[in-house]
């Protein structure tokens, strides 16, 4: 009988161990279901966006190799059950995702199909290590990154990627079945009108062939001098493997092998220093998912629970001008601007943004998690949530909540010259570096000269620094002084 390879997360062909093992038992069907069930989240815009791109890539490599790929709409707990049944399907393998959803209907799935007769393989194709295999000397979850990270790394090097088939024997669909397929195109991901993708279509090469490009553009330019420099996004310091990752067209071991290769045969100018830092970012991935794992409300519902009655403010007009890059601090706009644009942020950018909203306006963290999970192409699951929570100070392993990033400072520092905010918020172009991260304190002989009228073709600062400070310090506090 014939097996089925069900591609979720995991959009490629090389070290995936579910397409091997499908391979492995005999021919195959590949299968792609876009899951519209009300349990799962719903992607975002720009990850949809991806998605599509995503898979049509995908469906260009097993075409290639003799296969094709299936691509169905609806709930795959419908969908799966029918479709092994009605084809026949003896063995069906999948790789694991790690959401509590996600988890519940592969488990349910699992039971349903083992009971009629039908071999499930599962396998981890997205983490270095399993979620429940990094643990505390204890045995439970771990909630601090530097111990997890060495558990992790004394778990041994992780194993060596799988290579991609060379063949794909393509089981037969029956006739019956063609009906439930659908093109890419008929999945309707990409935006129609308006068409806001041209900024991620000039950005991005979504696919497997994408994933490899970067990652060996970044062993030859990037890695050199990466501990420093991937904090400057006025410069292209880091991999932005982000979105890749997140769709599984390429997984960490293929990442950290080639990583090791590059170093031991002088291929990169990286030095080793600079690939422990880049690897352990992987880390704070792993991290993530080991948080989710064990925390199954991450994206909704604050680590720490004194936090549940934290008095946000509800400012729409501030969340609105977040939103759109219209605060007046030049490189929280830039960060949002590029976000809209380019569908990514730089890291440095993500924590001072995420910072203002949550500290400056108060906003609760949800709102803005929500936003980068409808804009990011990287949109996940488990490092936004983290991501979030970690700046609120409501998190596993948080920021202390007396770390208030100043927009100004952090420009200044991270962005020296200007240039990133110039590149973004393109009504500053013309200001002088002194002055292109606090344009409020420019005389006006000096903004006339750059031709800005403040308020009118760029905003004045929406909330005062020391107050919004002095404002999110006491509130804070009493939180502490609560408990
Ligand atoms: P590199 O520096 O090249 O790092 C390599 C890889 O390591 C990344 O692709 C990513 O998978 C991982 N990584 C790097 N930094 C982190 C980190 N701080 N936490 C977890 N993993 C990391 N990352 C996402 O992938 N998806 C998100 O939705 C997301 N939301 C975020 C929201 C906020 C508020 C913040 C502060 C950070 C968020 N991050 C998120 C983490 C980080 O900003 C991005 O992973 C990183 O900017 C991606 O760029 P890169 O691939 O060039 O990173």
């Amino acid at each position: 009988s014939p097996a089925l390879v069900w591609f979720r997360e995991d959009l490629r062909l090389s070290d995936n161990p579910a397409l091997t093992g499908a391979l492995d038992h005999g021919p195959s069907l590949c299968l792609y279901i876009f899951d519209t069930s009300p349990e799962r989240r719903a992607l975002g815009g720009a990850a949809r966006w991806w998605l599509s791109r995503s898979l049509m890539a995908l469906s260009t490599a097993i075409a290639a190799r003799g296969g094709e790929l299936l691509v169905m709409r609806g709930d795959p707990a419908e969908i799966l059950p029918r479709l092994v049944r009605d084809a026949g399907i003896g063995l069906v393998a999948w790789n694991r995702r790690y959401e509590a959803s996600a988890i519940a209907l592969d488990k349910a799935l699992k039971a349903e199909l083992v009971a009629s007769g039908v071999v499930v393989e599962s396998f981890n194709a997205a983490l270095l290590n399993e979620p429940w295999q990094v643990k505390s000397k204890a045995g439970g979850p771990m909630q601090v990154f530097t111990p997890y990270w060495r558990a992790a790394r004394e778990r041994g090097t992780p194993r060596p990627p799988l290579p991609a088939p060379e063949g794909i024997r393509q089981a037969k669909l029956p006739a019956t079945l063609r009906s439930m397929t659908l093109s890419i195109e008929e999945l309707g991901l990409e935006p129609r009108k308006p068409d806001w993708a041209g900024g991620l279509r000039a950005s991005w090469m979504p696919g497997e062939d994408g994933a490899q490009a970067r990652l060996a553009d970044f062993l030859d330019d990037g890695l050199a001098g990466y501990r420093t420099e991937r904090d400057r996004p006025d410069r292209p310091g880091t991999s932005r493997l982000s979105p890749h990752l997140r769709f599984g067209e390429i997984g960490p071991r293929q990442i950290w092998h080639t990583v090791q290769m590059a170093l031991e045969t002088g291929e990169t100018r990286g030095s080793p220093a600079d690939a422990e830092k880049f690897l352990s970012e992987l880390g704070w991935r792993e991290f993530s998912y080991h948080l989710l794992f064990h925390n199954p409300e991450l994206a909704t519902r604050n680590f720490n629970r004194r936090f549940d009655g934290f008095g946000w403010e509800q400012d729409a007009a501030g969340l609105a001008a977040w939103q759109r890059g219209l605060t007046g601090y030049p490189i929280v706009d830039a960060g949002m601007r590029e976000l809209w644009e380019t569908g990514w942020m730089h890291n440095r950018v993500r924590m001072v943004t995420a910072s203002f909203l949550i500290k400056h306006l108060l906003t609760d963290w949800r709102a803005g998690e929500a936003w980068f999970w409808d804009t990011l192409v990287d949109a996940d699951p488990a490092n936004n949530a983290a991501s979030w929570q970690w700046v609120a100070g409501s998190g596993a392993d948080a920021a202390p909540y007396f770390r208030i990033f100043n927009p100004v400072t952090q420009g200044e520092k991270f962005d020296p010259d200007g240039a990133y905010v110039r590149r973004f918020v393109p009504e500053l172009t013309k200001l002088d570096a002194k002055f292109i991260h606090k344009p409020w304190t420019a005389p006006q002989t000096v903004l006339r000269e750059a031709g800005i009228s403040l308020g009118e073709d760029y905003p004045r600062p929406i909330v005062d620094l020391d107050f919004g400070r002095r404002r999110a310090l006491a509130a804070l506090a009493e939180l502490r002084a609560e408990t």
